[in-house]
C-alpha cells in the first residue's frame, strides 16, 4: 500500500489556526498504517531523505529548520534519532535547549535560538526550542521574572507580543530561504504514564527521568491550553504546525519524515550544473590525471 503521505500530512497541518483545538487530534491514530508497513515505509522515506539532504546541500541556498516540541516522554529524541539516521551529519546539526543559563537569560529570548539557526544547505533541529518561552515559562511566569526585562514592558498581553515577535522571525526566516516545519509530538497523559513508568522499571532508561518532569506532568492541563494557544497564534504558511499523534512512535516518526520530505520536495532541488567552460576545465584536468603515469612507489 502506497502511503498517502499528502492527505494524512495535510490532516495533521494547522492550515485553518483559528478554529484549531488541540481534541481534534487524536494522540493514539495511526492514519489506518499498521506497524510493519510503517517500518518499511520509513526505511524508504530515510534514503529519500538522505538524497534531498544531499541536494539541499550542493545547491545550497535553502535551510531547513525543524522544531520539535511535546511534553517529556513525547518522543522527540527518537524521532531525531529515527528519521535523521540515513542524512549525512555533515549537513545536519541538533541542539537540544534546556533550562537558560545566566548568560542567556541576560539576552533577548530568541538570541540563543538564533545562534543555532542552520547555515544554508543544512538541516538544523531544535529539540525544544524559543516555543519554550511562550509554553513552560507561561506555565511557570516566575521563569520570566528571570530575565529581567523592564518591568513597564511585561502588561497583560505579553504571550500575544510574544507570539507576534516568533510569527514576525519565522515569516523573516521563510523572506531569508529558511524554512521552518515546526512538529508537536501529542503525547495522551496515559501513554505519558507508561514511559515513564517504562523509564523507572528499565536500569537502562533511569538517566532519562527526571524529578521534574513529574513536576511539569501536574500542570498537564496548563500545558496543552499554552500549546493549543500558541498552535493557533504561530500556525502560518511561513512556519506551520504540524501536531502529531504520538502514543505510537512509529507513526510519530512517519509523519514528521513524511512532512520534511514533502518540503524538501517542494523546493525542487537540483544539484548544480557544471557547464561551459568549468567543465572544459574539468575535461582537461580528467586528460591530465588519465595520462599520468601510475608510480609504483604510491
Ligand atoms: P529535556 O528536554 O527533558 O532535557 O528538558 C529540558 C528542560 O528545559 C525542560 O523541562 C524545558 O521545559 C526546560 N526549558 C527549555 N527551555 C526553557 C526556557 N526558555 N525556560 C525555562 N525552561 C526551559
Ligand atoms: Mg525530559
Amino acid at each position: 500500500m502506497k502511503f498517502k503521505s499528502a492527505e494524512i500530512l495535510k490532516r495533521y497541518r494547522v492550515d485553518a489556526p483559528d478554529r484549531f483545538e488541540l481534541k481534534s487530534v487524536d494522540c493514539a491514530d495511526t492514519g489506518g498504517i499498521d506497524k510493519d508497513a510503517a517500518q518499511s515505509m520509513l526505511a524508504d522515506d530515510v534514503k529519500r531523505l538522505a538524497d534531498l539532504q544531499q541536494r539541499l546541500y550542493a545547491e545550497d541556498r535553502w535551510a531547513l529548520l525543524m522544531v520539535l516540541q511535546g511534553m517529556d516522554a513525547a518522543g522527540k529524541d527518537s524521532v531525531v534519532a529515527h528519521v535523521m539516521s540515513g542524512v549525512n551529519p555533515q549537513g545536519c546539526e541538533v541542539h537540544s535547549f534546556k533550562a537558560p543559563s545566566a548568560e542567556e537569560l541576560d539576552h533577548d529570548f530568541m538570541w540563543r535560538a538564533s545562534k543555532r539557526l542552520p547555515a544554508r544547505g543544512r538541516i538544523g533541529i531544535f529539540n525544544r526550542s524559543y516555543y519554550e518561552d511562550v509554553l513552560v515559562v507561561r506555565v511557570h511566569p516566575e521563569l520570566l521574572e528571570r530575565r529581567k526585562i523592564p518591568r513597564t514592558l511585561i502588561g497583560k498581553h505579553v504571550w500575544e507580543e510574544r507570539f507576534q515577535d516568533i510569527r514576525a522571525f519565522e515569516r523573516h526566516l521563510a523572506r531569508d530561504g529558511i524554512l521552518v516545519l515546526k512538529f508537536f509530538l501529542h503525547v495522551s497523559k496515559e501513554e505519558q504514564r507508561r514511559r515513564f513508568l517504562d523509564r523507572l522499571d528499565q536500569p537502562a532508561k533511569r538517566w532519562k527521568f527526571s524529578m521534574d518532569d513529574i513536576n511539569e506532568r501536574k500542570r498537564w492541563n496548563e500545558y496543552m491550553a499554552a500549546y493549543e494557544d500558541v498552535i493557533r497564534a504561530t500556525s502560518r504558511p511561513t512556519g506551520p504546525w504540524y501536531v502529531v499523534p504520538a502514543d505510537h512512535k512509529w507513526f510519530t516518526r512517519l509523519v514528521v519524515a513524511a512532512a520534511v520530505i514533502e518540503a524538501l520536495e517542494s523546493l525542487d532541488l537540483a544539484s548544480p550544473k557544471i557547464e561551459g567552460a568549468a567543465l572544459k576545465e574539468m575535461r582537461k584536468v580528467r586528460a591530465a590525471l588519465l595520462a599520468e603515469a601510475p608510480r609504483k612507489d604510491r
